[in-house]
């Protein structure tokens, strides 16, 4: 009987664990990069992206990602640290 019971409440932890983090955003979902912005400093993952000095080169890497996805990408100078990211347009 004690089994049961320290079953039942394991349950009921692992379920209102799961209804937190999808009520308060603590697993990323699609959509997340659209209300980052398209200009962001980060990845969709979170991650810092790769910052180019200079546009031409981001001009280049985006031509390279274009060709590899298939999806046309644009850069952007990041408005957080000053360089340019590729990202998807
Ligand atoms: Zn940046």
């Amino acid at each position: 009987m004690v089994t049961f019971i320290v079953l039942i409440v394991a349950v009921a932890i692992v379920a209102f664990v799961f209804y937190w983090s999808g009520r308060y955003g603590g697993r990323a979902k699609p959509g997340t990069s659209l209300r980052r912005g398209p200009r962001s400093h980060t990845t969709a993952r979170g991650r810092p992206k790769v910052g180019y000095d200079r546009r031409e080169d981001a001009e280049a890497r985006a031509r390279v990602l274009s060709k590899r996805d298939g999806a046309p990408m644009s850069v952007y100078q990041c408005a957080d640290c000053a360089k340019w990211h590729v990202g998807h347009s």
